[in-house]
This record gives C-alpha cells, structure tokens and sequence, in this order.
C-alpha cells in the first residue's frame, strides 16, 4: 500500500482526496501556490509545500517544482485530482521515470484517450458507436468536404478540448470558415494545441457517462452512469446517478464502456462520456481521471471511487467484482460557484463572511470553504458540490431544495438560488431534461428575487 502521496491539485478536490488518504493510513503532501496559503487543503494535510506564484502556471501546472516536491518529501506517488495537471500524459510520464506513481492510468492511455479525435478513433476500432463526423484532425479542406457528407448543422471541436471550452456551432456553409479558424485559435490559446476535429450537432442529447475503474490485473468494472445534461454552455452544473434510461439502453451503454476500457487496458478510475438521442448513444470522449461529479456515483454504490484509486495504485486488486456492485436510491450532486447568473454568470469571488451548511441522513457537502476564507480570483469558481442521496428521484430533489433553502453562504454572489429554481422547475421534477435545459427555460430560471 502506498504510505505518503502529494496531491497536485487545490480546492474541495484536494481537500476530498486529503481525506480519504488519512482514513486509510496514508501520509498526505499538500502543494500551495502563494494564493492558497490560507486555504484548506493546506491546513488538513500532514505537510504543505509552496510550489510558485498564484497564476496556475506557475504553481499547478508546474510540473518541475511538483515533482521536487515530491521528492524532497518523500512522496512514493501523485494524485492529480482533476482540471491542472490530471490528463497531461507528459506529467504522468514525467512521473514514471522519477519514480513515482502517479495515481491513474499509464502515460500512453491519458496520451491516446486525451487526444479527443484520435481517441475516437481508437473506439471505432473497439466496436463503441461515435458521434459521426470527421476520422482525426482536419484542415480546411477536409473539413469542408466533411460537412457536405454528414450535413449541417455540425459541431467543430479541439481534439486538446476540456472544460466545454474550444467548440463552435457551424450552421451555414458559408460561415464555416471563419467557424474553423475561430475554433483553432482558441484552442491554441487554451489548450496550446491547435487541432480540431468535426462532428455532427446532435440536437438536444442526454449527456450520460459510465465511471468505470480498473486494477493492474486487467480487471475492470462499472460503477453504473451518471446523468449530467443539466449544462451550461456546454458545461456541467447538476448530475444524477442513476439516468432515466431503460434498463435495455443502460445495460447496452455500460457493457461499451467496459468494451471501450478494456480495449486500452485501462487501469485506475475513468469515465467514459456518451450522447444519447433518440434511444441511440454515441461515444463523445473519455476522461482518464476523477471526475467533479463522482460523489453521486459513490452515493448510490456506497464505493468510495479515491479509495479504490489509491488502493488499485498501491497495486491491489480491485475490491469487488462486476456482480458485486449494487445500486441503491438516486443521488444528486449540485455545483455552488461563486458567480452571478444575474450577471452572464461572472465570477464573484472574495471573502466568505459566513457559512452555514445543513446536515442530516445522505446529505454531503464537499468543499473548502469555511467562514472567512478568501476565495482567490486566479481559479475555477467552483466553491464545492452539495450532494443528496435519496430513496427516489423525487426523494432527493425534496432533500436538495431543503439543503438549498438552509444553507447560508454570505460575501459573495453565488449561484445558490438559480440552483434552487431548477431544483423547483416542473420539467426538471418531471425528468425532461436534455442538454438544452438551461437555454430553454434560462428566463424562468433567472426570475427569482436577491
Ligand atoms: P467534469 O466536470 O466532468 O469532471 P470537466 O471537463 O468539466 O469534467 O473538467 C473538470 C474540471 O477541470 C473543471 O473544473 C474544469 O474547469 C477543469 N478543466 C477541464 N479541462 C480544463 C482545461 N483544459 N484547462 C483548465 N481547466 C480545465
Ligand atoms: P469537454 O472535453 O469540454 O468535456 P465534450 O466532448 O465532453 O467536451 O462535450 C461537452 C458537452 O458538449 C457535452 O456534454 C454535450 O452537452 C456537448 N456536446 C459535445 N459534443 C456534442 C455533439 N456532437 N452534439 C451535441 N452536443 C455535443
Ligand atoms: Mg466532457
């Protein structure tokens, strides 16, 4: 078993994995930038190192000043959370030849999985249906020639693309062009690779996702799927375990998510994303970390997706077997950020003056706030996940709109009450939810009083 890990990351994400490392025995390093002195994945760690200034590139993704880290105390492995560093293949390399585990998948699998073209390329090989569109990058060219096969309207995607971010809606031919460098420039400003793919728009889909994890013995299983439509720009803000999907679909979707991994000899925890339209499901990417929505996956399992990370690391088998695995009830997982939908949704943050969170029987809140923290303005606005567990859909909707309307969360703006409006929209209540949600209903949704 592993005795002392460093977590390259920040946040409620830190502060989570922080947790589960010590309940199992495990020596924790915290890394900081100088922004997050204060913060508390700093404070709950066994050792603190400061890694570089407040800009992310600096600190997070400094790859070097991680690993001294990690080496100069003693760290046998690093797990990366999500966002930063946790699909770089050239970190988890670098990992690997300092010696040290880095806690998912082998550099080569994060390198062909993290290439989102090329990795759909890899499951049409294995047999996973995909969204039609274009084989590999495009230029120009190619590009054009695609759209007159699949037909307009058609989404153009950076193969680096993470975060909803790099995609652009192509519905006129003659407005592909400009579309197609637009989409290359921000890929290269946000993801410093260029390329970009094409891909046909699917109207309106379900965003459903399969958790599967594996161990170094070629094992793998599902934890079941996650229902995660309710975006925002392309951007996940609410997601539930279990779908609305019929058992036929959900069985046919969870064995190409086994196919799929088992087809890259995929080893500790990963997700594999698909669209679903129409009774069809399509392959979208796979992410080869852990995710920010996987407490509604642990909800209903009752597994603990970082223990078993950290256990299938260390070199163990994986604890349970396929048939071993139960699900129990619903679960939903909102995301509190510190941001005003009033205002296009702008980042807020600053000082929380107070913090007062609800408990009780399947209630959990995974953040790092607590009463005056500074939130720095260099990160994600995420502020951390309120997740409810309940014996039905409707069970954990009533449970979620009791914990929103007690929890207190002074200093700044949140997006606390617009969750609760979707929580107490009718169509949401009724399960008609797609990925258009949001867009559809935004006026109703953004008509409540501050
Ligand atoms: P999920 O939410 O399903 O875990 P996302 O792709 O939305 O997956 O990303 C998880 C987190 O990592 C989010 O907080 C997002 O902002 C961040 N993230 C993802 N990709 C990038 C990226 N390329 N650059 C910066 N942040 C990213
Ligand atoms: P990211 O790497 O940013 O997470 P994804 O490829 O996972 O990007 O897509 C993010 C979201 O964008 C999906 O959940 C879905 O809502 C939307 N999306 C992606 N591809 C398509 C598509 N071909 N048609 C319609 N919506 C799509
Ligand atoms: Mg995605």
């Amino acid at each position: 078993m592993l005795q002392r890990v460093l977590i390259a990351n920040r946040g409620e994400i830190a502060v989570r994995i922080i947790r589960a490392c010590k309940q199992i025995g495990i020596e924790t390093v915290a890394v900081y930038s100088t922004a997050d002195r204060d913060s508390l994945h700093v404070q709950i760690a066994d050792q603190a190192v400061c890694i570089g200034e407040a800009h992310a590139s600096k600190s997070y993704l400094n790859m070097e000043n991680i690993i001294s880290a990690a080496i100069t105390t003693g760290a046998e492995a690093i797990h990366p959370g999500f966002g930063f560093l946790s699909e770089n293949a050239q970190f988890a390399k670098l990992c690997e030849s300092c010696g040290i585990r880095f806690i998912g998948p082998k550099s080569e699998i994060i390198k062909k999985m993290g290439d989102k073209a090329e990795a759909k390329r890899l499951m049409i090989e294995a047999g996973v249906p995909v969204v039609p569109g274009s084989i590999g990058e495009v230029t120009l060219e190619e590009g054009q020639k695609i759209i007159k096969e699949i037909g307009l309207p058609v989404l153009i995607k950076a193969s680096a693309g993470g975060g909803g971010r790099g995609m652009r809606i192509v519905r006129e031919e003659r407005d592909f062009e400009a579309l197609y460098r637009a989409a290359k420039q921000e890929a290269a400003n946000a993801f410093k690779h260029d390329g970009v793919y094409i891909e046909k728009l699917i109207i309106d889909p379900l965003h459903i996702e399969v958790q599967v994890i594996g161990d170094k013995y070629g094992n793998i299983v599902h934890l079941g799927e996650r229902d995660c439509s309710i975006q925002r720009r392309n951007q996940k803000v609410i997601e539930e375990a279990p779908s609305r999907l019929d058992d036929e679909l959900r069985q046919k979707m969870f064995d190409a998510a086994v196919k799929a991994a088992e087809y890259v000899k995929y080893e500790n925890a990963g997700t594999i994303e698909f669209i679903v339209k129409d009774n069809a499901f399509y392959f979208i990417e796979m992410n080869t970390r852990i995710q920010v929505e996987h407490p509604v996956t642990e909800m209903i399992t009752g597994i603990d997706i970082v223990r078993e990370q950290l256990r299938v690391a260390g070199g163990k088998p994986l604890r349970f077997k396929q048939d071993e695995v139960t699900f129990n009830g619903h679960a939903i997982e909102v995301r509190l950020n510190a941001e005003d939908p009033k205002k296009d949704f702008m980042p807020s943050p600053g000082n929380i003056t107070l913090l007062h969170v609800p408990n009780g029987l399947g209630i959990r809140f995974d953040s790092m706030l607590y009463t005056d923290y500074e939130m720095p303005p260099y990160y994600d606005s995420m502020m951390g996940k309120l997740i409810v567990h309940g014996f039905s859909r409707l069970d954990a909707i009533r449970k979620m709109r009791v914990m929103l309307e007690e929890m207190i969360v002074e200093g700044v703006p949140t997006n606390q009450n617009f969750l609760t409006m979707i929580l107490m929209h009718s169509e949401f209540v009724k399960g008609n939810i797609d990925t258009g949600f949001i867009a559809k209903h935004i006026k109703e949704l953004l008509n409540y009083e501050t």
